[in-house]
């Protein structure tokens, strides 16, 4: 094995955090094995209470992933075919898919270079008479400047629904991602900050209204066992993945802590390096770093000179939506979008996960040193 493989630093390591929970995850296991309540049963009902409580919303409702729960909100705010609904153009796929699998279009908006996240001034010209709904993304691990894209939303009655997939725990102005809009949307994907043992997504909300909706959404549109008053999907969450988060929920805000940590740490020696511009973390809030991305100048050879080192990377996202084949259609041209191409160009994900060690980071920051001169 060349050495540097065998130094390699893994890009998350899901197998550190189950070692330093294993006990409490293995029993909270097996006391729903010994339930035999495998659906919507008392651990789900209790992770949307915790959840709730932990977002600072009055109501949460489980879900069976990130992408339905954007799905469903969006749905139980009233978008339907021939809507539209602003969504940035630097973010993951999900965010999109969504509003054309309701029928609704898309429309792209540009980002802010500084945070990634979606540009409230770039918002205006985008709106039309067919406009029902923005979804600003809290990419990273941050929130969107969420006060003046509120106020916009408020102006031209337009719904929020917040993608918080990667934003468990961060804050704005001291509220939770996800309690700020109409609707959050968290995301439980295994990498996510909180990681279930499978797919899993909650919805959390202050309106009791659109949580009847949308606990009724989840069961095919029942307003009790068997009748159904609407169409709607089958998207629930089940006990063993509530049972799961329920352990996990309890170290998150630890977990997070850590990760901050971390990015201090990568800010601190990455800052001396030219070229390399590392996260701003804005004045309203805190981060909870999901990801590290710096911006690099020729990327993909950095890329490259860093997985020689035995430093793994990733890219966040190459093809920003509006320049994604399936979109070719809504007619958007290179140059249409230019912080979204940009960002797209120039982003790097570090590894980051709450166990990883001082030498580690120092490790990582050296290695971009050399990749970036070289
Ligand atoms: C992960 C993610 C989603 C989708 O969540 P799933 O649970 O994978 O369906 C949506 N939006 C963003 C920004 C994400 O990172």
């Amino acid at each position: 094995m060349p050495p540097q493989i065998a130094n390699s630093i893994p890009a998350l390591d899901l197998r550190a955090q189950y070692a330093s929970i294993r006990e409490e995850i293995q029993a909270a296991i097996q006391a729903v094995l010994d339930s035999q309540i495998f659906i919507l049963g008392p651990q789900v009902q209790a992770l949307e209470q915790e959840l709730a409580a932990y977002c600072g919303t009055q109501y949460a409702i489980g879900v069976a992933s990130g992408t339905d729960a954007l799905l469903l909100a969006l749905h139980a705010c009233g978008v339907r075919a021939g809507h539209e609904v602003i969504v940035p153009a630097f973010t993951y796929i999900a965010t999109a898919d969504v509003v054309s699998l309701l029928g609704a279009t898309p429309v792209f908006a540009d980002i802010e270079p500084a945070t990634f996240t979606l540009d409230p001034s770039k918002l205006e010209p985008l709106l039309t008479r067919r406009t029902r709904a923005i979804i600003p993304v809290h990419l990273y691990g941050q929130t969107a400047d969420m006060d003046p894209l509120l106020e916009f939303a408020r102006h031209h009655g337009l719904q929020v629904v917040e993608d918080a997939a990667q934003a468990i725990g961060a804050t704005y102005r001291g509220k939770r991602a996800g309690s700020i809009g109409e609707l959050g949307c968290l995301s439980f994907y295994p990498t996510k900050n909180l990681g279930g043992y499978g797919d899993g997504g909650m919805i959390v909300s202050n309106s009791p209204e659109l949580h009847d909706r949308l606990r009724s959404l989840r069961s095919h549109g029942e307003t009790r066992k068997y009748v159904s008053a609407e169409q709607g999907w089958n998207s629930r969450l089940d006990e063993i993945q509530a049972a799961v988060l329920r352990v996990k929920l309890r170290h998150l805000n630890d977990w997070n802590s850590s990760r901050r940590r971390h990015a201090s740490e990568y800010t601190r020696g990455l800052g001396k390096i030219s070229g390399v511009v590392p996260p701003k973390v804005a004045e309203w809030g805190e981060h909870v770093f999901h990801q590290y991305t710096v911006r690099v100048p020729r990327r993909d050879e950095v890329q490259r000179a860093l997985a020689n080192e035995g430093v793994p990377s990733t890219v966040y996202y190459p093809v920003p939506l509006h320049l994604q084949g399936i979109y070719r259609s809504l007619g958007y041209k290179s140059g249409s979008l230019p912080e979204a191409e940009r960002a797209s160009a120039e982003c790097l994900s570090l590894p980051i996960y709450p166990e990883m060690s001082g030498d580690q980071i120092t490790r990582v920051v050296e290695a971009v040193e050399h990749a970036v001169g070289a």
